[in-house]
């Protein structure tokens, strides 16, 4: 085994060693992309290690698993503690954690009714789009591939298949030089990042595009929104037209992954003074607050491991 995995991993009710946590070749979600999951951070707080929004993130993995008629044979407080179980076992404080459930081994049709498999992986991980880009932001680029029209594949279920779709717009963009790629929906609108939601702001306002825009309905979206209002800053949920992102004071992307990440640049055009402005600084330092003490968490988001 890679001396850089994880030592254990949570796979159908029991910590086993990284290596046996394996799935047959015949699998249907390895075919079909039949897999809900989540992705989730923990972090150090002075409390010790948290899982942040973990009921959140587990509320909305079974809610992917309801639209596409997967029953999770566990429940949310099984899960729940396996997240924390991973992360113990491991020895880490700072990680992503990823559960999965999947259709697995029993039937090759469509519509089979196989067992869903369900696993928990844990591992460290720093900033999700490269060193330092907290700081001083990625330069995007508006993808050339639209998501997903709203009667083909739901956005707001997060499944496996759709990733497909962030694969090509990532995938892109890296080939083409850029840090990130930004999808238009197939309105023609702005709709989100491969794998990250979407700020703008003017004149001291957020701007985020809604759930219409075959965007997922982020976590970090959400505490971003409910920080920003808590602090007196107004944000719109909006459609936005592409050529906004040339005209905005500020944007930024964010993530359980991407965290909030500054964007400096979009299709070769500085975004502002091409840095990070202050109301991304701002609300960048009202979140990395929530673990270090700064920001007092009123809303339970924090889950100790
Ligand atoms: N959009 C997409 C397509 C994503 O994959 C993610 C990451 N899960 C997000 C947005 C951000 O969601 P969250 O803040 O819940 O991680």
């Amino acid at each position: 085994m890679a001396a850089n995995y994880p030592e254990y991993i949570w796979q159908n009710g029991a910590i086993k060693p990284w290596a046996e946590a394996t799935v047959h070749v015949m699998a249907h979600a390895l075919h079909y992309g039949s897999s809900v999951f989540e992705g989730i951070r923990s972090y150090e707080t002075p409390n010790g290690p948290a899982i942040f929004r973990l009921g959140d993130h587990l509320k909305r993995l079974y809610m992917s698993a309801k639209i596409y008629d997967m029953e999770i044979p566990y429940t949310q407080d099984v899960l729940a503690e396996a997240c924390r179980e991973v992360i113990r076992r491991n020895g880490l404080t700072k990680a992503y954690l990823r559960p999965v459930a999947y259709r697995g081994l029993g039937g090759f049709g469509l519509s089979a009714e196989t067992p869903i498999d369900v696993a928990v992986a844990t591992w460290e991980m720093g900033p999700y789009l490269g060193p330092g880009v907290l700081e001083q932001g990625i330069d995007a680029c508006v993808s050339s591939w639209q998501r997903f029209a709203p009667n083909t594949i739901p956005a707001g279920a997060k499944a496996g298949g759709n990733y497909l779709s962030g694969q090509l717009i990532a995938r892109e963009a890296r080939r083409l030089g850029f840090g990130e790629g930004i999808a238009l929906a197939s309105t023609g609108l702005l709709s989100e990042g491969a794998g990250e939601n979407l700020f703008l702001a003017f004149d001291g306002a957020l701007h985020t595009t809604p759930a219409s825009a075959a965007i997922l309905n982020g976590i970090t979206r959400h505490t971003l929104i409910t920080l920003a209002r808590a602090n007196g800053i107004e944000v719109i949920e909006r459609d936005l037209p592409r050529e906004y992102l040339y005209l905005a004071d500020e944007i930024f992307m964010c993530g359980t992954a991407a965290e909030v990440t500054p964007i400096r640049s979009v299709d070769g055009k500085p975004v502002g003074g091409g840095v990070a402005g202050p109301l991304t600084r701002r609300l960048q330092g009202l979140f990395f607050g929530l673990f270090d003490g700064r920001t007092k968490d009123e809303w339970g988001w924090l889950d100790p491991v």
